[in-house]
């Protein structure tokens, strides 16, 4: 430490209220064997790959005994949303993902010692270790202009050298401290780098617990740590936070791979002991042939709020996900059809090392299967719940109407021939809209045509022998067995035996699609012996009188 640069720190930080010691007092170790957390950027909404990154991370902590928390990585001033991190914070909660700290208290109230836990009120503690640094020679700060940025951009093209700022193309790594007296006296804007001391020939090997040893180029850029606003870059933030607040896996998309050697130089200066690091891959989609990272501009599955939307089960979610990050998940979850998700012996062995397929048919299927296990009491009630936040009209008349509702949802669940009517919560909508008159109301303007060969006539005359025939209390063998025999007696009555050789006239089919059309507007309905059950004789006649 040099008079001069502990003269350059003093200026730049004049009075700050920590130092380095006093702040490791403030964040004693912890007792805990495992500490992750998941730290996004508030972006104005929840990633899908941010709910991965904390359902695994949360697992880890917790089946090791140890504690998850949410920080808050608001370091992006231009980016910066109102609400962003609430909208984050609620929808992992919504997951039923366990957060031991940040801002998961009332109102969004940081909870837990190792705070605050967004990083724009964490200012001064980012300050106390750059002044450090500048303290030790291995900060200083950067007077470029855009225009001289400019410049040195050109002459690194010419010379075909790295672009950045580094090395001999830094001019105020080496700059006095009258120089910079002198620039600060001017009110000239400067932002504080890295000094660092890697070269642009040194390799060196970083260690990730899931992809073992990997070898790459160090750094050797004067990376910024502190922008002219004072805000630090994430270099910097994720170094000092997950030191202070005791990370021991830092569980990350692997973007970071390239930086991780600035992380592991930022350390060693600041005098850290280096977490263990997990680089996570992406989820992926294909497109045209060629798979590549889900994009929040470009797809909105990206966007967590799309599955609530859809009304996916979290569980659902929650199990794709488990057989994304481990292979061994889905013979488990067949063995232990309706454990919870939480008691799986989660790993990171079997995390994939590049990048993973979020393919919906695959989630689909679980989807339907989740919803399955669904009582049909559950069932009613977890759509309602949708229903009132995604779908208000629905939710109304299924509040108006409850038994009718558990009726109609009721069919033929849970028997062998489950039709599977249900993969989301949104398809509550397109299976009960039948039974309802306002909806079925609604519906009639866009009812498909009746079966050509069913004439005005026939279809008069068939309806009034139906109505006077059917019998609610008929299963469905019985059931069919009686409009099948109707229509032909239909037939006979209109042709005698002239139908056996006169070619076609109807089939069963065509008096069953009829009827399902008079009843339901719709070609494609549940059951139709049990969806006239559930309409009852009265709704019946109207609807097949007209
Ligand atoms: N804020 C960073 C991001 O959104 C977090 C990376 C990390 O977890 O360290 O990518």
């Amino acid at each position: 430490m040099t008079d001069s640069n502990l003269a350059l720190a003093n200026l730049l930080f004049p009075s700050l209220p920590y130092t380095p010691d006093s702040l490791e007092l403030l964040y004693p170790a912890r007792t805990v064997p495992v500490v992750t957390r998941v730290g996004p950027s508030p972006t104005g909404f929840l990633h899908i790959g941010t709910v991965y990154t904390a359902l695994l991370s949360e697992r880890i902590a917790h089946l090791n005994d140890g504690v998850f928390y949410f920080r808050n990585e608001d370091t992006d001033d231009k980016r910066e949303i109102e609400n962003a991190a609430e909208i984050m914070v609620d929808g992992i909660k919504r997951f039923g993902i366990r957060m031991d700290e940040g801002g998961i208290g009332p109102d969004h109230s940081d909870i837990g010692a190792y705070g605050p836990y967004s990083q724009s009120k964490r200012g001064p503690i980012y300050a106390t270790y750059v002044k450090e640094l500048v303290a030790r020679g291995m900060a200083y700060p950067c007077f470029l202009g855009e225009t001289e940025m400019a410049a040195i951009r050109e002459e690194q093209t010419i010379a075909k050298q790295p672009m950045g700022i580094y090395g001999s193309y830094s001019p105020w790594r080496v700059a006095t401290l009258e120089e910079v007296q002198k620039a600060i006296r001017e009110g000239k804007k400067y932002v504080l780098r890295f000094r660092t001391h890697g070269n642009p020939n040194k390799r060196v090997t970083l260690r990730d617990e899931i992809r073992g040893d990997i070898e790459m180029q160090d750094n050797f850029m004067d990376t910024v740590l502190l922008k002219q606003t004072g805000i630090p870059t994430y270099h910097l933030a994720h170094v000092v936070d997950d030191h202070l607040m005791r990370t021991t896996h830092v569980m990350r998309g692997d973007e970071w791979i390239p930086s991780y050697p600035l992380h592991v130089q930022l350390t060693e200066a600041l005098g850290f002991t280096l977490p263990k690091y997990v680089h996570i891959s992406p989820l992926c989609k294909t497109e045209g042939g060629n798979k590549r990272k889900l994009s929040k501009r470009k797809d909105p599955e990206a966007n967590v709020e799309f599955f609530f939307r859809q009304g996916y089960m979290i569980e659902a979610l929650a199990d794709y996900m488990f057989g994304i990050m481990d292979s061994r998940f889905e013979a488990w979850r067949n063995l232990n059809p309706t454990a919870d998700y939480r008691t799986y012996p989660l790993t990171l062995e079997k995390l994939p090392l590049s990048g993973a397929l979020f393919d919906i048919e695959k989630l689909d299927s679980i989807a339907n299967n989740s919803m399955t296990l669904l009582s049909t009491e559950e069932l009613q009630k977890r759509g309602l719940d949708w229903a009132r936040e995604y779908d208000p009209e629905l939710a109304r008349l299924m509040e108006q109407y409850p038994d009718l509702t558990y009726r109609a949802l009721d069919i033929e669940r849970h028997t062998e021939k489950d039709p599977r009517r249900f993969t989301t919560f949104s398809d509550l909508r397109g299976q009960l809209q039948f039974f309802y008159e306002e909806t079925f109301e609604a519906l009639k303007s866009t009812a498909p045509a009746l079966p050509e060969c069913i004439t005005h006539e026939i279809q008069k005359a068939f309806v009034e022998d139906y109505l006077k025939t059917y019998n609610p209390t008929m299963e469905r063998d019985e059931w069919f067995e009686q409009l099948k025999n109707l229509a032909h007696d239909h037939k006979f009555a209109r042709t005698g035996d002239e139908w056996k050789t006169g070619g076609y006239i109807w089939r069963v089919g065509d008096i069953a699609m009829m009827l399902r059309i008079l009843l339901c507007a719709s070609a494609k309905t549940p059951d139709l012996c049990y969806t006239m059950r559930v309409l009852g004789r009265e709704t019946m006649e109207k609807r097949l009188r007209g």
